[in-house]
């Protein structure tokens, strides 16, 4: 006989879920702290956001635009989407959610990659659905062991391009492989929350693909390159019916005020979005380079993050390296969620930010 339920509990799946851990914010020494942990960018945000959200301060006790209207036109007019086609969200991760809420249900399988962003089993778990998994070559999405993967139960697939936090991407090309072989009322989800950095010929966020199909669905945030992570900003583009559902299933006020002023006035600053590419484009390169420089294996990245692998030696492990790390005040993200207990990922930061971290990193390798 079972045993009397003595208090309530929660449906199947969810204490199946193991709960993001946030990368660290705090070092153990150092004279400054530097916190490459969480793909922030070092660069702040554009001023004219700040003021966009200073202003939106006279009107704390008033409720948001539910449509996050002027947010939603600012997108419009800065990538040519149109703004009925977007929806926005408490960062790209409420959307994330809310796809797996609409389309996943118990019995279910949501699909991912490999070393696919952590909060896809998360949602997936959430709603009582089956995370599956396809297994990736070479720390790179397999689009071959993704397809081999879809069952009769598949109806959602959660594809991160670039890749947090491998940093590793796919070709458009492939992505359009993939959708090819999927059956139509299987979802593909494009998480290109880290589209802005990639500077790839043979790279393309999925744009193409949302606009001229009936279910693939492309998510972007203003959390990485616009330097809005603490406003919790992001949005979906994807077909009519799926905004549709999208509109009924969300809280009617899930995006502040002032993330929707600041949201729309940092999209509109070009400049300042072009100096974070910029940055990137020198420093990501350069702290690949130092890394490898001193014995660490780095994957190819394209995002504002490499992800080193370290030796298989006594006193010289990945976990090693992070207690050294903040020993120095310097803070980065371990591994051992995704199953890589011997790599650290490491977010491209300021230029000093970068060369203490390589500095660091000579002296505990050495
Ligand atoms: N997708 C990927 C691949 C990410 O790395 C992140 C941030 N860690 C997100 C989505 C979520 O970003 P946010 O909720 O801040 O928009």
């Amino acid at each position: 006989m079972n045993a009397p339920i003595t208090r309530p509990v929660p449906r199947p799946g969810i204490l199946d879920i193991a709960p993001y851990v946030p990368g660290k914010s705090k070092a153990t020494g150092g004279a400054k702290l530097y916190k490459l942990s969480s793909n922030e960018t070092p660069l702040g945000a554009s001023p004219q956001a700040i003021a966009a959200f200073h202003a939106a301060a006279a009107t704390l006790e008033l409720y948001p635009d539910g449509g996050a209207t002027l947010l939603r036109e600012a997108i419009g007019k800065a990538t040519g989407l149109a703004p009925e086609r977007i929806v926005c969200g408490c960062g790209s991760d409420e959307l994330l959610h809310l796809i797996a809420q609409a389309y996943l249900g118990p019995g279910d399988e949501g699909l991912y990659s490999q070393y696919g962003f952590l909060v896809y089993p998360i949602a997936i778990r959430a709603v009582g659905a089956t995370p599956v998994v396809a297994p990736e070559k070479d720390f790179r999405t397999d689009v071959d062991a993704l397809i081999a993967a879809v069952t009769p139960r598949t109806k959602v697939i959660f594809l991160a391009n670039p890749n947090n936090p491998t940093g590793t991407y796919i070709s458009f090309d492939e992505v359009k492989r993939l959708h090819a072989a999927l059956p139509a009322h299987v979802v593909l989800v494009l998480d290109a929350a880290y589209a802005e950095y990639v500077r790839r010929n043979d790279y393309e966020s999925g744009i193409e693909l949302v606009s001229s199909s009936e279910n693939v669905v492309m998510t972007r945030t203003f959390s990485k390159i616009y330097g809005l992570a603490n406003l919790r900003i992001g949005w979906i583009y994807a077909p009519d019916h799926v905004i549709d559902v999208l509109n009924r299933i969300r809280g009617p006020f899930n995006m502040t005020g002032p993330a929707i002023a600041a949201g729309a006035a940092a999209i509109a600053d070009r400049e300042f979005t072009r100096a974070a590419v910029d940055h990137n484009e020198i420093w990501l390169p350069k702290l690949a380079a130092g890394l490898e420089a001193i014995g660490l294996k780095v994957l190819p990245s394209v995002g504002n993050f490499v992800l080193a692998l370290f030796p298989d030696r006594q006193g010289k492990r990945a976990p090693d390296a992070d207690a050294f790390l903040l020993s120095r005040g310097v803070v980065v993200r371990r591994m051992e969620a995704y199953g890589l207990a011997n790599a650290l990922r490491i977010t491209v930061g300021s230029a000093e930010a970068n060369e203490t971290v390589i500095a660091a990193l000579t002296d505990f390798l050495a």
